[in-house]
């Protein structure tokens, strides 16, 4: 009995953690710093946990490196982004409907470090892939944005289709839940989301990071 008492306080004080951080005022918190927080594993192979003198952190590694990414793309745009060129350019077949979403992004496109071509009805060619980006497939690549430019995001405006793509492509591209990573990567990871804007919500506006501090947790065990 007492062990469900405590339980349902964990999930209480999570959910109004959850609420509280992915809350509109996220922006104005602190952004997250690892300072003073030591790495002690991986949870899940999807949650890292880190301790600190002050409490737990928790961090959704999809989330942190889906943000580290989009804020890459945003950054590329109009700058001159390192891009892959692709040894043999790479020919994605498409319905011609998805071909057509195409001509008017091309530049676009070509800005964030994609390259490509529309190759007759039914193809586009890859050419040059973002450095950023370069863990995605061309095919899975091009897929993505067909499905951000197609039909259903028709009421939106280039500015919103232009961010849908980022967020596809982040997504993509970001670290998945369920790999197991090395310390290594969760140190790079920690030093690249540090040096991330917005680092306190992923693009879909779900949380990155969990706090428990020292007094909650002394809580829930009902030392206080
Ligand atoms: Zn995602």
């Amino acid at each position: 009995m007492q062990k469900a008492i405590d339980n349902d306080l964990l999930a209480r004080s999570v959910t109004e953690k959850i609420t509280s951080t992915g809350s509109d005022d996220a922006a104005a918190k602190e952004p997250i710093t690892f300072t003073d927080f030591r790495y002690l594993g991986q949870f899940f192979n999807t949650y890292l946990v880190f301790a600190g003198d002050e409490g737990l952190l928790l961090l959704d590694q999809h989330a942190a490196h889906e943000r580290i990414i989009l804020e890459r793309l945003k950054k590329a745009e109009g700058q001159k982004v390192i891009s892959q060129q692709l040894l043999m350019p790479e020919v994605v077949s498409l319905n011609p409907s998805q071909v057509a979403l195409f001509p008017g992004y091309i530049d676009f496109l070509r800005q964030i470090g994609l390259e490509i071509e529309i190759f007759g009805r039914d193809a586009i060619v890859v050419k040059a892939l973002p450095a950023i980006l370069s863990s995605i497939q061309a095919r899975a690549l091009v897929c993505d944005i067909a499905d951000q430019l197609s039909d259903q995001n028709r009421a939106s405006s280039l500015q919103e289709k232009k961010e849908k793509i980022f967020a596809a492509l982040a997504c993509r591209a970001a670290i998945k839940a369920n790999s197991s990573l090395s310390s290594e990567e969760v140190e790079a990871l920690c030093r690249d989301l540090e040096a991330t804007p917005f680092n306190l919500t992923c693009p879909h506006g779900r949380p990155i990071s969990i706090k428990f501090s020292l007094s909650e947790i002394e809580r829930m065990f009902k030392r206080k």
